[in-house]
């Protein structure tokens, strides 16, 4: 795919741009640029172009506005300690977008040109990736259907729309979050969109969040559809378990029954389990072998993982079958060393023995 390159002429001064990468935040302040390219059905896709960040123009019966025919990535650029930036995995992420493109009938965009206009973005605005440990660039890729009609049908044309944001810690790393397991909704069944990453899943689940807000809780776990019991997910983030304690722990997510998101960082914390010598288990976890698990002391730490927060501990669950705590209330020793070294392997201070960091500039 050829980008063509149209720098903007608004860019932020450096110290005006400065100010709002180091304020942190997350999702605030986009950067200078953004990347565009259109398909259409019968030319295929057309060249990218890499323009001033702005508002875009859009009929009213453009279709994604009225169906959600959309789907989204979401990834991270790092300095690295030789002063480079570096991608994390962004060929795992290029692989979803285009399963996630092919589940909502929109087109894929072939991988290598998912990793070609992320590092074209992430060079030219590379001022607005933070230095701090634990900061970065989080680059969401999306696609629109951009067909002018109100039929329902899969949409003639689309647009792969790139853009990114300066960003600080996603959740305070030293409180553990508490979740709402949700009994009355679900975020996906067997057949339906689960495994994609479309904004669809994110508009439905919206109910359930606010609920927990009302509970006093920071994030929804969601259960199966069928027989609502097996725990699945936390929000947009996958979920872990630790049974047993120190060397001999295991660490154990919930497998990927065809409903979850299979996650990069979920991945990636399997490996990283294994190499620092831990087993690792993927399996079936009912809400009882929670509850049941943290009073008998078998679950020692129970986690969240995805690539805004990367590692979140969880520090109690409510549900309408009871509330029980998930360890003592802060992150656990496990939780936490799993989160150092996979931020480690992130910001070059720890071995990439996996190849998983690719070089942009
Ligand atoms: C994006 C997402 C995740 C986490 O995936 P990562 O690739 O680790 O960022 C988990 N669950 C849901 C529902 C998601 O949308």
């Amino acid at each position: 795919m050829k980008i063509n390159v149209t720098p903007s002429s608004t860019a932020l001064p450096d110290a005006v741009r400065q100010a709002k990468v180091d304020e942190g935040g997350f999702g605030k302040y986009f950067t200078d640029h953004m990347i565009i390219a259109n398909w259409h059905v019968d030319s295929g896709w057309g060249d990218a172009e890499l323009k001033a960040y702005g508002p875009l123009s859009l009929d009213p019966a453009t279709m994604v506005l009225h169906y959600g025919q959309e789907i989204f990535e979401g990834l991270k650029a790092y300095w690295q300690p030789d002063n480079s930036i570096s991608l994390f995995r962004p060929d795992a992420n290029g692989k979803r977008f285009a399963k996630s493109a092919k589940r909502l009938a929109l087109p894929e965009l072939p991988v290598e040109a998912f990793i070609k206009t992320i590092e074209t973005l992430v060079k030219q605005d590379k001022g607005w990736v933070p230095h701090k440990v634990g900061s970065s660039l989080y680059i969401r890729p999306f696609m629109i259907a951009t067909e002018v009609a109100i039929g329902v049908r899969p949409s003639k044309s689309a647009s792969y729309i790139l853009i990114a944001c300066p960003v600080g810690a996603y959740f305070s790393t030293t409180t553990a979050v508490t979740v709402w397991i949700s009994t009355e909704y679900v975020r996906a069944s067997l057949g339906g969109t689960g495994e994609a990453k479309c904004g669809g899943n994110y508009a439905a689940s919206l109910l359930a969040q606010q609920q927990a807000a009302a509970q006093g809780c920071d994030q929804v776990v969601w259960l199966d559809a069928l027989e609502r019991k097996w725990v699945e997910e936390m929000g947009g983030m996958n979920l872990y378990f630790v049974k047993g304690k120190g060397k001999d722990a295991t660490i154990f997510t919930p497998k990927l029954t065809g409903t979850l998101l299979p996650g990069v960082t979920r991945d990636s914390i399997l490996t990283v389990a294994k190499d620092l010598g831990y087993k690792t288990e993927e399996g079936m976890i009912s809400i009882d072998d929670w509850r049941d698990g943290v009073a008998s002391g078998e679950i020692t730490e129970t986690f969240a993982c995805g690539t805004a927060a990367v590692i979140s501990p969880i520090g109690g669950a409510k549900s309408e079958f009871g509330n029980w705590p998930t360890g003592d209330g802060t992150p656990g020793p496990i939780t936490m060393q799993l989160r150092e070294h996979l931020l480690g392997i992130q910001h070059g201070t720890i071995e990439d023995k996996h190849g998983w960091n690719v070089k942009v500039c």
